[in-house]
C-alpha cells in the first residue's frame, strides 16, 4: 500500500525516519506528521524548532505551529507560545476545535497549560549564550533578519490515502516580540487537500505570506501539475514578480507531496529535505536553484553531513 512523507531541512531525520516506521505499519498521516515534528522539537541541538529554539531579542522562546487534516480541512494553530514542549500538538488539539482553532501569545500558553501539555523553559544555556553574544551592538548591527532560523515542515500520506500537513518554528533569531511568520498560517505555511496534495515552506516568512504558496502550490497540482513543476513554479514565478513588485525576494524553500505520493521540492538557496515512501528508505537529499528556474535535487554527501553535525553540535560561545 502506498505511503509517503517529506520534509523540510536535514534536522528532520530521525523525525521522518520514525514516522515512516509508523505509516508502513499504518499509521494515520494526521499521527505520523505530529510524531515527525515533535520529535525535532525534542532535539536540543536544532536552534531554530521547539526546546533549543533561538529566542527573540528579548530572550524569550517564542514558537509557531500549525496542523492541518487534508481529509476534512482542519486546522489548527499557535503563535507566540511560551514554555510549551511540544508546539505542534497543541496546534493540532486545536484544530478539533469549530471555533478558537488558532491562538496566540498568553492565550495559547494558557490553554496549553490548562489542557496538560507539557510546559518547560525552552530556553537552553547554549541558546541563551548565544543570545547574550549577539546583544552587543555589534553584532546587532550586523544581524540580518535571516540569521539563525529554520522551519521544520512535512507532509504525510497514510495507507488509508489521507494527508496532513504540519509546521513548527521558534522563527526568526532576534525577532520582534510577538512576531509571527508564515508557518502558523494555513496557506503559506503549510496546506493539505487529501484529494490533490500537501505542501509546506520554510524561510523568510515575511516572504512565504505574500505569496500563500503552500495553498499556490496544492491549487496548481489541482489543476494538474506534478509536485516538482508546482513547486518550482509557485516559487520561482512569485519570486520574480516579488522582486518586479517589492523590490527582493528572499530565501524560501517548499516541499510538495501529491495524493499519488509523488514529491516535488523547490528551493533559492541550499536546501536539504528528507524524504520517503513505501517503496524507498528515508533519505537526506540537497536541492539547489538551477538556471532557468528548476529545482537541481542530489543526493546527500557524507561531507555536507559531517560539517552539518560540527554545526549543529557544537559549543556557541
Ligand atoms: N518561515 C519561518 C518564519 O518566518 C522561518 C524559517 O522557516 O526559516 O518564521
Amino acid at each position: 500500500m502506498t505511503w509517503a512523507a517529506i520534509s523540510t531541512w536535514r534536522m528532520s531525520f530521525d523525525g521522518l525516519s520514525e514516522a515512516s516506521v509508523l505509516l508502513d505499519k499504518g499509521i494515520n498521516a494526521g499521527d505520523a506528521v505530529e510524531k515527525l515534528i515533535s520529535i525535532v522539537e525534542n532535539n536540543e541541538h536544532y536552534k531554530s524548532v521547539g526546546f533549543g529554539g533561538l529566542p527573540n531579542e528579548e530572550g524569550i522562546v517564542q514558537m509557531d505551529a500549525g496542523f492541518m487534516d487534508g481529509d476534512t480541512f482542519a486546522q489548527g494553530s499557535v503563535a507566540s507560545i511560551e514554555n510549551v514542549k511540544n508546539a505542534i500538538s497543541v496546534a493540532r488539539k486545536l484544530s478539533e476545535n469549530k471555533t478558537n482553532s488558532f491562538l496566540v501569545g498568553d492565550g495559547a500558553t494558557k490553554f496549553a497549560a490548562k489542557n496538560g501539555f507539557e510546559m518547560t523553559n525552552m530556553l537552553t544555556e547554549k541558546a541563551k549564550k548565544e543570545w547574550q553574544g549577539r546583544l552587543s551592538a555589534n553584532h546587532q548591527e550586523q544581524l540580518r533578519a535571516y540569521d539563525g532560523h529554520d522551519t521544520v515542515g512535512a507532509v504525510t500520506l497514510d495507507q488509508q490515502g489521507s494527508m496532513a500537513a504540519a509546521t513548527s518554528t521558534s522563527g526568526l533569531f532576534m525577532k520582534k516580540d510577538g512576531r509571527i511568520g508564515d508557518s502558523p498560517l494555513s496557506g503559506s505555511g503549510f496546506y493539505a487537500d487529501s484529494q490533490v496534495g500537501a505542501a509546506a515552506a520554510t524561510g523568510l516568512g515575511e516572504d512565504i505570506m505574500k505569496g500563500c504558496l503552500s495553498y499556490e502550490i496544492v491549487r496548481k497540482m489541482a489543476e494538474g501539475q506534478s509536485p516538482q513543476d508546482a513547486c518550482d513554479q509557485a516559487l520561482f514565478s512569485f519570486a520574480k514578480t516579488l522582486k518586479d513588485r517589492y523590490g527582493s525576494c528572499d530565501a524560501i524553500s517548499l516541499i510538495a507531496l501529491n495524493s499519488k505520493g509523488e514529491w516535488g521540492v523547490a528551493t533559492n538557496v541550499e536546501f536539504a529535505f528528507c524524504v520517503s515512501d513505501n517503496e524507498h528508505e528515508a533519505k537526506i537529499m540537497i536541492a539547489q536553484q538551477a538556471a532557468k528556474d528548476r529545482t537541481k535535487i542530489f543526493p546527500m554527501t557524507e561531507k555536507w553531513l559531517a560539517d552539518y553535525q560540527k554545526r549543529t553540535e557544537s559549543t556557541i560561545d
